[in-house]
This record gives structure tokens, C-alpha cells and sequence, in this order.
């Protein structure tokens, strides 16, 4: 039986799906491990280094996950999750194997048709059920604003630079469609003026806590 070390629950914000141990069903479907009848075993490793494992047994509508877990560095527990799986039709002919997510989320079954599942906690679950984001999705709001607006701009043919003045308009493009590009820049310009301000807002009052305590207990 394999150990998959933790599945572990950051605390810093929301966990992301790239931050957790996943199984891909294409992959397994790939390496055979969903034939009925097999059992064997499936691991991660990083720079060549096994870093945890699971093993695995394959029946006809489901596949068997078996491990040992550890949360938040607690016990190691021993969990032997059954998991369904489903075919569906391909676009172009034939089928895939899919998961049905296991995982009950305040008493409802999730059922959810995945390709993937995530560890973030104890069971092998949807990121739906682990309420999981994409990397992508945990940028601060700032850096959304400043990136639309960098494309926004590049759009025009500008460099990306804050301080470079929207460029003139473009031989052949109409005078309506360059308008309204330089004032959806505009706007993405003052919004990330605005985040950036309220950023810089709450680093300050934390600095200002920060020099508090220090003073307190110097
Ligand atoms: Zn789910």
C-alpha cells in the first residue's frame, strides 16, 4: 500500500489545483490500470525522486484507490476509496473513461463527470468538491487589471510600459474602433491606479501594526 504523505490544506488563501497530488484518468486509461482485473500501483516523483504512492485495483465500472494519508501532520490513516467510472462518446467516434466524483459536500452527492482528481484532504475528490482555483485565478486583482491592460495596449502596438502614452492610431483602422480601444486601455489603466492605491493602502496600515508590536515589546 502506498503513502501519499499529506494531503494537506495550505491556509494560505485558496488551494490550486497545480498545488495538489492528482490522478488523470487519461493517463491511468493509458497505462492499462483501468483494465478490469488489475492491480497495481501509481506514483509521483519529483526531480526522479519517488515522493508518494497509491495502489490501485481495477474493476468493471470502478476503480479501487489504496493508501495511507496524513493530514495537517496528524496520524497516518489507511483509506481505501472506491471510486466509479464511467464511458462516454468521444466527438470522433469511440469512448473515454471518466471519474464520477465520489465526494459528499454537506450531505450531497457530488457525482460530478471529471477526468481529474485532486488529494487536498483525506479522499481523492473533484476540484469542485476541494473548492480548488487554477493558479491563474488566486492573482490579486491588481495584477488582472495591469495584465488587461498590457494586452489591451499591445492590441494598439504599444510597448507595455505604464508611462508610454497610447499610441496614435493605426493607418487603416477606423477612428470608432480606435476610440473605443483607447478608452477600454483607459479604463483598465485607472481601475489597476485604483487597486494598486488600495494595495499600497493596506501594506502601509500593516506595516504600521508590524512597527507597533516591535515597539511594544522592545
Ligand atoms: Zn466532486
Amino acid at each position: 500500500m502506498g503513502g501519499i504523505g499529506s494531503g494537506r490544506r495550505s491556509g494560505f488563501g485558496r488551494d490550486t489545483v497545480e498545488g495538489c497530488r492528482s490522478l488523470d484518468i487519461d493517463r491511468l486509461h493509458k497505462a492499462g490500470c483501468l483494465a478490469p482485473g488489475h492491480w497495481g500501483g501509481w506514483e509521483w516523483s519529483r526531480d526522479g525522486q519517488r515522493i508518494a504512492s497509491i495502489s490501485m485495483r481495477a474493476h468493471k465500472e470502478r476503480l479501487v484507490l489504496v493508501y495511507n494519508v496524513r493530514c495537517d501532520g496528524g496520524e497516518w490513516q489507511s483509506v481505501e476509496e472506491p471510486v466509479p467510472i464511467t464511458r462516454a462518446p468521444c466527438r470522433y467516434g469511440g469512448t473515454r473513461p471518466y471519474f464520477l466524483c465520489p465526494g459528499v459536500v454537506n450531505g450531497i452527492a457530488c457525482g460530478r463527470r471529471v477526468a481529474k482528481l485532486y488529494l487536498d484532504g483525506r479522499y481523492f475528490l473533484c476540484r469542485h468538491c476541494y473548492r480548488l482555483g487554477y493558479a491563474s485565478q488566486s492573482e490579486g486583482a491588481l495584477d488582472r487589471a495591469r495584465r488587461k491592460a498590457t494586452k489591451l495596449r499591445h492590441r494598439l502596438g504599444s510597448g507595455s510600459r505604464w508611462d508610454e502614452p497610447t499610441p496614435p492610431r493605426p493607418k487603416g483602422m477606423w477612428r470608432r474602433t480606435y476610440e473605443r480601444r483607447r478608452r477600454q486601455i483607459l479604463e483598465a489603466e485607472f481601475l489597476a491606479d485604483e487597486l494598486f492605491e488600495v494595495e499600497a493602502a493596506g501594506l502601509i496600515a500593516r506595516l504600521m501594526r508590524h512597527d507597533r508590536t516591535k515597539r511594544f515589546w522592545s
